[in-house]
């Protein structure tokens, strides 16, 4: 499904990705942490192609993502989650869920959909569990109810691939609980890629780990393999 062969990023001939090696079969939920500078960020701008690889290969599902624009990026099926909000504060839950899919829909469909929300909407609704607060502002949502709006949004322009960006920072145990129990459903038909810290997390929702450290790939595999990893360990030294 995703798969990179030796990415490199260079920024001012400083080698944020020095040879990336990664591969992400259909279906897998995978995560992927390291330390700050690792590269991790960079590592999804490749994919999404807001940063352009000086070298290497990206492929998702038979597409060479390399030189195509964001947008058309989108188009394949692959979304991302950013650190900053993308909500509207002022619309309510099921209308943010419909402008995100709206990016994706086709005019021909706005006729069928003036019948009601569209099979998208609905269906990112019920995942994400919202379903009793889709009339109610986005504005007056938890942190935690916030983020699941955000993959909901990202569900609604119905991608093969998702980016998620420390999904569970600031969120209650349970929020963390609930949302490890999201990503896993979304697993079920969705590659999922998921950029996080929190080990106790990774204990209980991880199956494969990639670390990065210094723009490389350190070791992958899984939670219990990779935290016990000498080289792990001297990298999250401290920790
Ligand atoms: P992580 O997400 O793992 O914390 P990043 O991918 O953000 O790491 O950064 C990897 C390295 O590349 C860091 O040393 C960072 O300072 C550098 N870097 C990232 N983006 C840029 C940029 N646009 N220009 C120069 N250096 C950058």
């Amino acid at each position: 499904m995703l798969d990179l062969r030796d990415v490199q990023v260079v920024f001012d001939g400083f080698r944020a990705l020095d040879g990336v090696n990664l591969t992400v079969p259909d279906g897998e939920l995978r995560f992927l942490i390291g330390p700050n500078g690792a590269g991790k960020t960079t590592l999804i701008d490749v994919i999404t192609g807001l940063t352009r690889p000086a070298a290497g290969s990206v492929r998702f599902a038979g597409h060479d993502l390399v030189g195509r624009k964001e947008h058309q990026i989108v188009r394949l099926g692959v979304g991302r989650t950013f650190q900053t909000s993308v909500v509207f504060e002022e619309l309510t839950v099921i209308e943010n869920l419909d402008l995100a899919a709206g990016f994706r829909r086709p005019l021909w469909t706005l006729a069928r959909r003036r019948r009601g929300v569209s099979e998208a909407v609905a269906e990112a609704l019920t995942r994400t569990g919202l379903e009793d607060l889709a009339g109610r502002s986005a504005g007056v949502l938890s942190h935690g109810q916030r983020q699941w709006l955000e993959i909901g949004m990202l569900l609604a322009q119905r991608p093969r691939l998702l980016l998620l960006d420390e999904p569970v920072a600031g969120m209650s145990k349970d929020e963390r609980e609930r949302t490890g129990e999201l990503l896993t459903r979304i697993a079920d038909d969705h590659t999922v890629v998921v950029v996080e810290h929190d080990m106790e997390f990774l204990r209980r929702h991880a199956s494969t780990v990639t670390v990065l450290h210094e723009g490389r790939v350190l070791v992958e595999g899984s939670v219990g393999q990779v935290s016990a990893d000498p080289r792990v360990q001297e990298v999250y030294l401290g920790r």
